[in-house]
């Protein structure tokens, strides 16, 4: 079971200046192949279908963990691609049936104006969808974590090349975050393979080739020793990941650290209506009554 908490990862800025052609490219961070979906859905299958936890617990508890933790990027990348849509159709002049959506004709993706109500779709950045087939789950844990570990170096190139195409503060937010969690798991890929076999992956690091403190967005994040812990998202279970996670970080040579619990995150955004894609109707205001006169039914405030 996934048990949810209605915070994010981190704090993202308030919308700005929208940007839908940014936001198209950012979805390849959610629905590409080596996207944050496709993170989640590896580490969540792998960790259905993993056989004789009982003898390899450690490695189980890391892998089931770790997909906890992509379920929240997911939301981030979502929220990223939200507040970069927000105010890129008229708000005041929005309602139907005006043509307040002429001014978004050919930009960006048109299904985040068409299949959509300005928010993020489970698609790549050429809006194809998400599928099944890049999630690989072998049963053969070597194969696994060298899969998972190619994964999370695909998608920290992903990241990498976003944040230079997106200059966008919420894109840049996003992306420096994602880099210094991404290069935890991408660590912690590498290490449960050296504990299990003996290989030195370590040697790899960093890759791509750009080192990480590199990228002003990601300084902070390092600065609270985020690029070395890992938080176990769970009240009581997945406690054997301290047996994997250990040793030095490969960039830093600092110790690697389990946090017992989630990371604090921050209060997510309100982002406003988009009346003109009916976002959450034409006429907001409405639901807001509605909501106001049950609330006080139902004995909240
Ligand atoms: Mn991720
Ligand atoms: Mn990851």
């Amino acid at each position: 079971m996934i048990l949810r908490l209605d915070r994010w990862g981190t704090k993202l800025p308030p919308p700005s200046d929208p940007d839908p052609e940014g936001a198209k490219a950012v979805q390849e961070l959610m629905g590409g192949r080596f996207g944050e979906m496709s993170t989640l859905m590896n580490y969540t299958f792998q960790s259905f279908n993993f056989r004789g936890k009982a003898g390899a617990r450690p490695f189980y508890d890391l892998i089931a963990n770790i997909a906890a933790e992509e379920y929240g990027h997911i939301e981030l990348v979502a929220a990223t691609i939200n507040t970069m849509l927000t105010g890129a159709s008229p708000i005041d002049d929005g309602r139907a049936p005006k043509a307040s959506l002429a001014g978004v004709k050919g930009v960006g993706s048109p299904h985040h104006f068409l299949a959509g109500g300005q928010g993020a779709l489970p698609q790549d950045s050429r809006g194809v969808p998400w599928n099944g087939d890049y999630v690989f789950s072998s049963g053969d844990l070597v194969e696994d974590l060298t899969h998972n570990f190619f994964l999370e170096t695909g998608a920290r190139q992903g990241k990498l090349k976003v944040y230079e195409m997106v200059e966008h503060p919420a894109a840049r937010a996003l992306t420096g975050y994602l880099l210094v969690r991404g290069g935890v798991h991408q660590i912690a890929y590498a290490r449960a393979l050296e504990n299990l076999t003996g290989a030195n992956l370590m040697k790899l690091f960093p890759s791509p080739r750009v080192r990480t403190d590199q990228i002003p967005e990601c300084r902070p994040h390092i600065e609270r020793g985020d690029h070395r812990r890992l938080y176990r998202f769970s009240p009581e279970d997945y406690t054997e990941i301290v047996a994997v996670f250990n040793g030095p970080h490969p960039e830093t040579g600092e110790d690697l650290i389990v946090a017992d619990g989630p990371p604090e995150g921050a209060e997510p955004n309100d982002l406003p209506p988009q009346p003109a894609v009916f976002a959450p109707d034409y006429a907001p205001e409405e639901i807001n009554e509605i909501a106001t006169r049950l609330k006080e039914k139902a004995g909240l405030k």
